[in-house]
Parts: C-alpha cells; structure tokens; sequence
C-alpha cells in the first residue's frame, strides 16, 4: 500500500465511477478514472433520485447543485392507443406527498453535477479501457494494469464501475453469462430534438399495454426524453425497426415519440437485465454500481445506490485502513441486503411496466385511477413513499 492513500484506478466514468473517484479523491487517494467513451456523455433520460437515492447525493455534496437541475414533478397523462387522454395525474398531487427529498435530473446532468465537484483533479482518460488486471506476488503485492492505450500502472485497488456489460468483471471474475439474468423485455430510451405536437410543457404522456410501455416526457428546461420497454427473449438491434414493430400501430406524441427515433444517434438500447454474483471482490479488485449488482430500470433505484455504494465504498476504506480485505468485505455486506431488496421489487415491478396480462392491465388502470383521486392519492402515494 502506498503511504499517502491507495493508488486506485477506476474503469468507467458514470455514476458509480465518477461518484467513487469524488470521494476517494477527498480522502487523499490518488485516482485515475478511464473511461470508453471516445467524450463526456450529455443527455440520456430522465432519472429519479428519491428518498434514499436522494439521501446518498446530499451525503456526496450532489444536492444544492442537483437542485438546480431538478426537472421536478410532472403532470402524468395516461394515453389510450389512438393518443386520447384516458386520466391526468396532476404534478401537484405527486408532488405533495413526495415531498423534498426527490430530484429528477437528466442521467448526463447528474454526471456533469459530478464532473464539476471534481474539478480537473481527475479528469478521466477517454476513449481508454482495460485490457490486462494481474495481481503482483500471488496477491500480496500491488495489481498491475494494462490500459488500452498502450500505458501500465502498478494499483492496490481496481474499481470496475463499467456498467452492465463490464469489461473488469469479464477479466477479473469470468464471463457475463454466469452473472447476467435477463428480464425477458428490452428497453429503448432516447432524448427527442423538440417536443411532439400536442404535449405540454411539464407532463409526461403514458401509454400502458399489454406487453410493453411507452413515455415521452417533456420538461420546463432541455430536450424532451422518450422511453419503451416491450417484453422480448430477443436483444434490440435496430431502434427503430423494433419500435416500428412495437409501437407502431399508436397515435399521439407516443407515436410521434417513436417515429423520430430515427433521427437521433444518441439512443439507450438494451435488453433489461440484473447482475447477480455471489461476491462483488476479488484480491484488489471491486465491482461497483451496475457492474456488480444492477438492480435494473424497473426497480428505480440504480443511481441512487450507485452514489450509496461509492460513498460507503470510501468510508469502510477509511474505517479500515491498511487493511483492504475487512474494508471491502465490511462494505459489502452492509450493501447486501439494500440491493437484495431493490432487485426483488424490479422483478415484482416489471409489471407494472409492461402488464404481462390483460387482468394485470386493469388491475393497474384501477391503481392509478385511485393515485390520481384528489383525496384516496395522496393518501396512498404517502404510504407508497414510506417504503421506498
Ligand atoms: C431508461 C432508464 C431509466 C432509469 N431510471 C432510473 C431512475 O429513475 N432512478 C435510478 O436511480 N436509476 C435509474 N436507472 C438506472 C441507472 O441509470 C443506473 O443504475 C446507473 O446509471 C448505473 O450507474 P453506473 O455508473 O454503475 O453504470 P453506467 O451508468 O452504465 O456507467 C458505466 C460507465 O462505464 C463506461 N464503460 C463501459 N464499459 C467500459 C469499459 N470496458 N471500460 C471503461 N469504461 C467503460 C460507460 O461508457 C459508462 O460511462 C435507469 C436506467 C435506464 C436505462
């Protein structure tokens, strides 16, 4: 171990990686971060960050500058195929029974937020990844690594906050296939250059099936955001013919939503999937975020313990020093049970996201009829919100 801190590089520069490279650095560890994408990503879709989700970003320092992020509540319309209103969700009622500790930002706002608290104390090597991890004396002494663009580095730890796919879980602890289990439902989500006819500032409009889901949301401040889920066995290629194949039979700003995923490059496109492994280390290597535990879209929560998991990674660190193997194990098992739980209510909530029958449907319809009552919504959006 060096003297000043532990010499840490980090694989992936998004929530997890930025937020872990953030308090690390705090604490006077010397911090490389690579990063695959060739820049700094903008944009993507809308996140929420609630209660605890919130919690974690106030503990990194996130929260006043989130603030000004903050895409708030929205008004909430629930569409019928043909574009028609079938029930409006007032902002107001979601709002008041929410409360403060909510944020909806942007995915790429929530980077920038990080990218501006670290300054250029850390700026992340892009276009770059890992491409060799081998540990120093059979464990004893120091990982060396080999990055993509042809440099070394002698580190006491790795940190893999690479994503679902991660390129550090393959090197360190073997194939995707043994850790990655599918939800059986894709999922395509994409910022729209300018808003479709006929939604207002401030509301989301939401078409609920059999099978699938479509969103569009459009804010006071940036550019609208599209999302869909559709149950498939099969990974998306193509955006926009799987769109064309699932959604295209609909009217209204869903519909228009969809049609226009042709003329951005800058779509999410991917099968829904969690990461579950038996541990998340390895000698001096740690997964983090969804690299190690992705918990998925549905469950709500993944960049809420993404910047939990950094923050707590940093302070078993400094609660064990010199002694990495305790750290990381005391740090995992106190994650353990909050990811359990997350990923347990993702594969309870994919239904609500894509209603595997016509029952489920209406059961849901009766749901959300109920959330938007002026006096039984808030009531149950109350109880709702204290377990979350
Ligand atoms: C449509 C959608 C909606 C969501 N909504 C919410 C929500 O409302 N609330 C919530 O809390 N969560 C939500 N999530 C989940 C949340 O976005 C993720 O859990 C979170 O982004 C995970 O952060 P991460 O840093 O672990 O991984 P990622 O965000 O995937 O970041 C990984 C980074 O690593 C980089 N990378 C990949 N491979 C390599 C490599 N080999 N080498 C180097 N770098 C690499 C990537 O380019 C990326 O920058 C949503 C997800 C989706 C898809």
């Amino acid at each position: 171990m060096a003297d000043h801190g532990l010499r840490i590089v980090i694989a992936g520069a998004g929530i997890a990686g930025l937020a872990a490279a953030l308090r690390l650095q705090r604490d006077g560890h010397r911090v490389l971060v690579v990063e695959r994408a060739a820049e700094r990503r903008t944009g993507g879709y809308l996140v929420n960050l609630l209660g605890p989700g919130f919690d974690a970003a106030d503990a990194l320092g996130l929260a006043p500058a989130l603030r000004e992020r903050d895409q708030g509540i929205f008004t909430s319309r629930l569409v019928r195929a043909d574009g028609s209103t079938k029930l409006t969700m007032p902002a107001a009622l979601a709002q008041e029974s929410i409360g403060s500790h909510a944020l909806t930002v942007f995915r790429g706002d929530l980077e920038a937020v990080l990218f501006e608290a670290l300054g250029d104390t850390a700026e992340p090597r892009f276009g770059t990844t890992i491409t060799a991890v081998s540990d120093g004396a059979a464990g004893a002494g120091p990982l060396h690594i080999a990055l993509s663009d042809g440099t070394e580095h002698d580190a006491d730890l790795l940190i893999g906050a690479d994503g679902l796919h991660s390129g550090v879980r393959e090197l360190a602890f073997g194939p995707a296939d043994d850790c990655l289990r599918s939800l059986g439902h894709a999922v395509i989500a994409f910022p729209m250059d300018g808003a479709p006819d006929g939604l207002p500032e401030q509301t989301a409009s939401t078409f609920i099936d059999v099978g699938r889901t479509a969103a569009v949301f459009r804010p006071r401040d940036g550019a609208p955001s599209a999302f869909f889920t559709y149950r498939t066995s099969e990974a998306p290629r193509d955006p926009v013919e799987a769109l064309n194949a699932h959604f295209g039979d609909l009217s209204g700003p869903v519909h228009e939503a969809a049609r226009r995923s042709a003329d951005t490059d800058d779509a999410y496109v991917d099968s829904v999937s969690q990461v579950v492994m038996d541990t998340w280390s390895r000698g001096g290597v740690v997964l983090l975020g969804d690299a190690a535990w992705c918990v998925s879209l549905f469950a709500g929560h993944g960049a809420g313990l993404a910047l939990a998991g950094a923050d707590r990674l940093a302070r078993a660190l400094a609660d064990h020093p010199g002694d990495l193997g305790t750290a990381l194990r005391t740090w995992e098992s106190g994650l353990r049970s909050d990811v359990r739980t997350r990923q347990r209510e993702a594969r309870i909530g994919m239904a609500r996201f894509a209603p595997p029958t016509r029952a489920h449907q209406r059961m849901q319809d009766l749901m959300i009829r109920a959330l938007a009552a002026p006096i039984l919504g808030p009531a149950l959006l109350r109880v709702m919100n204290r377990t979350r």
